[in-house]
């Protein structure tokens, strides 16, 4: 499913490919590449804190294996 998620910065309407319509994990918006950890609940955004980029790497990185684990 693909889930539509406003850009807290800029305001553009970007979407994200997800499995579950519940997600906590990173965010990257295409346009104003702003970083977002952001936490969906039944698609809707419930909280987004803005990431450094470190603090997104850590977070991507983290996330992909949380998901690469679950697949197994
Ligand atoms: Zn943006």
């Amino acid at each position: 499913m693909m889930i539509k998620i406003t850009c807290p910065s800029c305001g553009v309407d970007g979407s994200l490919s997800m499995l579950e319509p519940s997600y906590q994990g990173p965010y990257k918006c295409w346009k104003c590449r702003a970083l977002f950890k952001i936490h969906l609940e039944n698609s809707e955004l419930k909280s987004c804190e803005p990431l450094s980029q470190e603090e997104f790497e850590k977070l991507q990185e983290i996330h992909a294996l949380k998901t690469k684990f679950k697949k197994e």
